[in-house]
């Protein structure tokens, strides 16, 4: 085993997840405590313009698992093309974001690689020993369970997507590996046949950098438009409190909460949300909270960072109109 640390770059279509990238920003960070170098693993087809980017986020060699059978994601072969990568590259350690498709793949790879697996983490170091340490939130963010793992075996962990900045892109530079794949008889027991998108165009709660949430006091679907224009003018995405879903204003494919989605932002703006427990759970561990809200004493102001007690129907526009007027210059 060498001292490496491996990130499984996730993409689909040749747009890759943020989150893996940042998981390339605690690798080199680990790197600097490990002595070895930052590679990178890439599983689809057609991932040339893929490899082209992660070289200048600064990987020194990419593992590239490129084949026809890999253009639509699949557990099942996904797993094995990231396995070989991985068995190729032989890293100590292993990071890959903590995505659906991460939580869909890890387990399969660790079993497959006999690497120890923490998912969901937020900080990493290096013990004494030289293995790696992880802490993951756990009870809603209350708690943290810190993991050691055994320096006789592979390390792998998933990275909470926004915990670790973006990667500059200044690299150059990296060795290109090519990893065969070739057809497995269990292959056909499960086929990725066609892959429906749901939500449009719009950014996913749990992928963007900034999230504006509506709650109840929206009143409406159409009333969502001024959460949206904010959100596009700080090219956000749109969370809604699990009131405003119930209501149908929204679809619950953006319910931020307990029962919804966690996220973890740099920023947060809760728009008309009175930050109930269950909400809070969702996103209390965004970097900035800023809550606009009519009632003083609301408990979203216990968490907030910056608060504006009014109406949500004036201050959202002139915000969207400052954002806008910001960015003109
Ligand atoms: C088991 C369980 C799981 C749950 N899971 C979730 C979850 O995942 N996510 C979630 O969000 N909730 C969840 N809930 C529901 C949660 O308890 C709250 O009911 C919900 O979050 C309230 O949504 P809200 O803040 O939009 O609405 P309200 O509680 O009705 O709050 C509306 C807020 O808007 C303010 N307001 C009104 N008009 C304006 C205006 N014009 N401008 C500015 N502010 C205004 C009010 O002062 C108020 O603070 C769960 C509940 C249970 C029991």
């Amino acid at each position: 085993m060498t001292k490496d640390i491996l990130v499984f770059i996730e993409q689909r279509d040749g747009t890759i997840l943020p989150g893996a990238l940042q998981a390339l920003t605690a690798a080199k960070e680990l790197a600097g405590k490990t002595g070895g170098k930052v590679a990178a693993a890439i599983v689809g087809s057609g991932v040339g313009p893929v490899a082209d980017r992660v070289e200048k986020c600064g990987a020194a060699a990419i593992y590239i698992v490129d084949a026809e059978a890999l253009a639509k994601y699949n557990a099942v072969t996904y797993a094995r093309a990231l396995a070989d990568a991985i068995t190729k590259a032989d890293p100590q350690i292993v990071l890959l974001a903590a995505s659906f498709m991460g939580r869909d793949v890890s387990p399969r790879v660790a079993i497959r690689t006999d690497a120890g697996l923490a998912t969901d983490c937020t900080a990493f170091d290096i013990g004494d020993d030289g293995a790696l340490n992880a802490s993951r939130p756990i009870f809603n963010g209350k708690a943290f369970n810190h993991v050691r793992f055994s320096a006789s075996k592979r390390q792998m962990a998933s990275v909470r997507p926004n915990t670790f900045a973006m990667p500059d892109e200044s690299g150059s530079g990296a060795e290109r590996i090519s990893v065969p794949f070739s057809a497995d008889a269990n292959d056909a027991k499960s086929v990725t046949k066609e892959i429906n998108r749901t939500g449009g165009d719009e950014k996913d709660v749990t992928e963007a950098s900034i999230v504006v949430t509506g709650g109840r006091s929206l009143k409406s679907e159409e009333n969502f438009k001024i959460i949206y224009e904010l959100a596009h003018a700080l090219d956000g995405a749109v969370g809604a409190s699990r009131a405003a879903c119930d209501a149908g204003y929204q679809p619950h494919t953006r319910q931020v909460g307990l029962t919804g989605k966690t996220v973890t932002p740099q920023l947060y703006i809760a728009c008309g949300v009175s930050g109930a427990i269950q909400h809070l759970a969702g996103m209390r561990g965004s970097r900035r909270i800023v809550a606009i809200n009519t009632d003083p004493e609301a408990p979203i102001f216990s968490v907030a960072d910056y608060g504006i007690v009014g109406d949500l129907f004036k201050v959202v526009p002139l915000l969207t109109d400052a954002v806008k007027k910001a960015k003109a210059g």
